[in-house]
């Protein structure tokens, strides 16, 4: 017997002593209870309210900080728990069980743009970062562009030198958390001061502090309502050098080099896809007991279970694969997870879940398309997992180069896009 989990999608979480494949410590057991514990609790009763309301659920973020899920990775010598990605990860799929929103925050405090500043951040820059996100802020990363999406590296977003400092100007939509995180991370084209293109860098703005940052508009989405997606507007935005956060290998490799950090994200939001179809399949399987047809159970029909046993076999493998690239490395010694493996979990997690939540709501029938019931919710929310943070068909490209060993330029002159990243 060994300690590996198992959720069994009967209600409520079911420890079982039975192997598939992943082992986890007694400590990692008892962070992924206590995660399912504040997601039965709490999320399970705000989840409906934040989708209504679509207002930002900063009760939750106070109690994420209080239960210490913010900042998990942050090493301990900036305040953090120093947690791993794979630790993280647990958590994560517990609270998409009952709350997307709340789980996002969590892949945002933990993962993404806060991994890349502890990742290529000074000292100084670390500990602003670190003191932020524990006292609640879901750091921002802001890549996308109206006319620059899954081919990043046609930004416009420009950052000019001026002596010591740049100048930043340009747009990025689809910003996560616009107009309530503090503290964003952009990327953007430099300059030196003969106007020679040099690469790309990362720079960073704290909302409140920085004059030239806001917002102009907030996006209406079809799920994931509370979590504000939207359009920053920076005009000539003052970076001081401690705002530069210089990629390793300088600004001409930058955007490899920045994206490469930010891959932890991918792996988070492929475990918030996977956690809504666990939570989807669990309702599912309660309701193909309880609801009767033609004089017995629904699940007592082959049909139904064998959609159920896809359901559970998709969403085994899914979390096998995020497991696994969670821990994993990239080549290189790199601190990252394995850009590849990141790649195809979120992938295939972001499609099976997809294809799980929708069957899951097949089996509730009309209930299913209730907004009375969460099916409905589920469904809107899990939809965007194949679109956000490289596209599955871009994510693709990304590993066809690693299967073929070529580089796969989309564009004409040569550049990659967003999928890129070694
Ligand atoms: C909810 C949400 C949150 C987001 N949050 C953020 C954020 O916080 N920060 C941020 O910077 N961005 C964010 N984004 C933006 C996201 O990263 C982009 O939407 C994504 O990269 C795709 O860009 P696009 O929407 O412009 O689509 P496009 O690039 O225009 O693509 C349209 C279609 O063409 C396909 N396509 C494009 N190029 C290729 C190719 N070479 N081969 C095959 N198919 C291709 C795509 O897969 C897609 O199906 C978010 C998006 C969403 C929906």
């Amino acid at each position: 017997m060994t300690n590996a989990v198992l959720v069994k999608p009967q209600g409520t979480l079911v420890r079982a002593e039975w192997k598939h494949g992943m082992e986890l410590s007694s400590q990692q057991l008892a962070l992924k209870e206590r995660a399912a514990a504040f997601s039965n609790g709490l999320l399970r009763k705000r989840g409906a309210e934040i989708d209504q309301s679509r207002d930002y659920p900063w009760d939750v973020v106070d109690a994420l900080k209080a239960e210490r899920f913010m900042g998990m990775t942050i090493p301990k010598e900036y305040g953090g728990e120093g947690r791993s990605f794979l630790e993280t990860v647990l958590v994560i799929e517990e609270m998409a069980r009952s709350c997307t929103v709340s789980a996002r925050i969590v892949v945002e405090a933990n993962m993404g743009a806060i991994s890349t500043v502890m990742a290529y951040g000074t000292d100084a820059q670390r500990k602003r970062a670190a003191d932020l996100v524990l006292d609640g802020d879901k750091p921002a990363i802001c890549i996308t562009e109206p006319d620059a999406g899954s081919d990043a590296s046609g930004m416009t977003t420009r950052a000019d030198k001026r002596g010591n400092r740049y100048v930043l100007n340009g747009r990025k939509h689809w910003i996560t958390g616009a107009g309530v995180s503090r503290l964003h991370l952009i990327f953007a084209k430099v300059f030196d001061e003969s106007g020679e293109e040099l690469g790309v860098g990362g720079f960073l703005a704290v909302r409140g502090e920085a004059e030239g940052l806001r917002m102009s508009k907030r996006e209406t989405t079809m799920g994931l309502c509370g979590m504000p997606e939207g359009e920053l507007v920076f005009e000539d935005l003052e970076i001081t050098p401690d705002m530069v956060l210089l990629p390793p290998s300088g600004f001409r490799r930058g955007f490899a080099d920045l994206i490469n950090a930010y891959n932890s994200q991918r792996v988070g939001a492929g475990t918030v896809a996977m956690g809504i179809a666990a939570g989807a399949l669990e309702l599912a399987v309660e309701w193909a007991k309880a609801r009767e047809q033609f004089g017995r159970p629904i699940g007592e029909f082959q049909g139904l279970q064998w959609m159920l046993a896809d359901m559970q076999t998709q969403l085994t493998a899914s979390r096998l694969m995020l497991y696994a690239a969670a821990s994993s490395r990239g080549p290189g010694g790199s601190s990252f997870p394995d850009p590849a493996l990141s790649a195809q979990a979120k992938i295939f997690a972001s499609e099976a879940a997809i294809k799980i939540v929708n069957d899951a709501l097949q089996v509730f029938g009309a209930r299913g398309y209730s907004r009375d019931f969460p099916l409905e919710r589920m469904a809107r929310d899990v939809r965007m997992f194949t679109i956000g943070g490289g596209t599955a068909q871009v994510l693709r490209t990304l590993v066809a180069s690693k299967v073929l060993g070529w580089k796969l330029p989309q564009t004409r002159d040569g550049y990659h896009a967003r999928g890129d990243g070694e």
